[in-house]
């Protein structure tokens, strides 16, 4: 089975949240299972700087007359092929892949993502005579319009199955309609059935509306994006293709993410021998001037800073947290008012809370390894990541009962403790005084050391890993292209 994944980050060359890991574990798993996984990605510098034996598959000219030149290769630090666009003006740029460096999104990223989606479509249409892909499998808004263009170019030489993934449809790519004459789509796209919402342009709809099958990253967003609450205005779309939509839970990408072998942390540990964990923990309290203290229970954040990630919730119960006994440590980046608060906070209580502004892959590694809990307190979450690595890294789960944190945390209630499920701490409301009982919960748990160990050599023997996904994709492919 030929697949070409089409996504705008990549781990480890690019990543700003999720969607990089993902895009970064899925087709190793994939190729494990008998798949034959290609990615496309657009030409950022450091995608292109990791390509090797490349060669130039052709020089396109782009809908909106600028010249595309689709390199092919393998990135070297995956070991998989890979085709890029390599168009200097678009891709090589200071900031985010998204945003300029004063955070505002880039002018034209109509066209630097549309451009994703049109390649994808060339792809699928035989531009590469030695590899036809049976599958193209878009990620998020980025790659949207691989699916119109699919419609719409050309006939392609053999029926190609087209996924749609979406990994937070909160972020959906709306440009102004004036951008829709730039895009070579024909006019009747640009409707209702097609990339209109609202009177703009949606890439996130149009990857939705063209789709042959949509996933989501749980089975629980993928039930929640199709009511009005969570559905950013897409749901009744959503709900009309309730037939071609499913949740396949994302999974942890164990050569990267794994106490035992992990590089990054001060020791190495596992299930079985966890004296590394608490060396872990008085390492990361000594560095960051927190008070050395193994019966303090140390929580730790590692996220996004912005509104979705229920932070303001954290800062709502801090000096009750601090009153227990317990310590926070905070590793993100994002919206300047949550950043200031922080450092704030941590300001005041310098042998309780330690906040780091930036992003920093090595010491989220520290973190998870150090902490005995990760707060994910989540306002909406579609699949999350952080709460399975502290699964995997014995610091326990405490979130918020949402989208794929209510898949993969079970509360320690006294009757999932007693049946052997529980491995972290759930809050159903999303206010302070939810989480504040959830916190109280951890406490109580921390202060029963044989209950807490048994709980958390539960969560570390999970099984995480991208195998289970990876075949119900492969499934899925399979499906499609019959
Ligand atoms: P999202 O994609 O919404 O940001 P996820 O939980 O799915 O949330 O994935 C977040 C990923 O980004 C995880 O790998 C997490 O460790 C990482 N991450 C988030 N913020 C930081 C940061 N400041 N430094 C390092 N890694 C971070």
């Amino acid at each position: 089975m030929n697949v070409l994944q089409v996504s705008a980050e990549i781990f480890p060359l690019l990543k700003t949240g999720g969607l990089a890991d993902v895009a970064g574990a899925l087709p190793l798993a994939l190729n494990a299972t008998g798949c034959q996984v290609r990615v496309l990605l657009p030409g950022f510098a450091p995608i292109l700087a990791d390509l090797t034996d490349r060669v130039t598959l052709a020089e396109l000219v782009a809908p909106w007359g600028e010249p595309v030149r689709v390199c092919q290769g393998r990135l070297a630090s995956l070991n998989l092929p890979a085709y890029v666009m390599d168009v200097p003006a678009l891709y090589q740029r200071a900031g985010t892949p998204y945003e300029d460096a004063q955070r505002q999104p880039f002018t034209d990223n109509d066209r630097r993502f549309a451009l994703l989606g049109w390649v994808a479509a060339r792809l699928a249409a035989g531009l590469d005579a030695q590899w036809q892909p049976q599958v193209v499998h878009s990620h998020d808004w980025h790659a949207g319009l691989a699916g119109a263009y699919m419609a719409y170019l050309p006939p392609q030489r053999a029926r190609v199955a087209n996924v749609f993934t979406v990994h937070n449809l909160a972020y959906q790519g709306l440009f102004a309609p004036r951008h829709f004459f730039e895009l070579g789509l024909p006019a009747s796209a640009f409707s209702v059935d097609g990339l209109e919402f609202h009177g703009q342009l949606s890439f996130m709809k149009a990857g939705l509306f063209y789709a042959d099958h949509i996933t989501t990253v749980s089975p629980t967003y993928a039930r929640e994006i199709q009511t009005p609450e969570q559905g950013c205005g897409l749901d009744g779309l959503l709900r009309t293709r309730a037939g071609d939509l499913s949740g396949i839970l994302n999974g942890v990408d164990e050569a990267v993410w794994d106490p035992a072998t992990d590089a990054a942390i001060a020791q190495r540990f596992d299930a079985r021998k966890l004296e590394g964990k608490a060396q872990c923990k008085a390492a990361l309290q000594q560095a960051l001037g927190l008070a050395v203290q193994a019966d303090a229970p140390l929580f730790g954040v590692v996220s996004r800073l912005t509104e979705q990630k229920g932070l303001h919730l954290v800062l709502a119960i801090l000096d009750e947290l601090v009153s227990r006994g317990g310590q926070l440590v905070v590793l993100g980046t994002g919206e300047a008012a949550l950043e200031t608060t922080f450092v704030q906070r941590a300001r005041t209580h310098p042998a309780s809370i330690a906040v780091r502004i930036g992003y920093d892959e090595p010491f989220a590694h520290q973190i998870f390894a150090a902490t005995d809990v990760t707060l994910v307190p989540s306002r909406f979450e579609p699949c999350g990541l952080t709460q399975m690595y502290g699964l995997k890294y014995g610091s326990l789960p405490l979130v918020h009962r949402v989208g794929g944190l209510a898949d993969t945390v079970v509360d320690c209630s006294l009757e999932d403790l007693a049946e052997g499920t529980a491995n972290g701490f759930v809050f159903n409301n999303f206010n302070a005084h939810s989480l504040s009982r959830a916190m109280a919960r951890a406490f109580a748990l921390y202060a029963q050391p044989a209950t807490w160990r048994k709980v958390r050599n539960r969560a570390m023997r999970q099984r995480l890993d991208w195998s289970q996904a990876a075949s119900q994709y492969l499934a899925l492919y399979q499906r499609l292209c019959h």
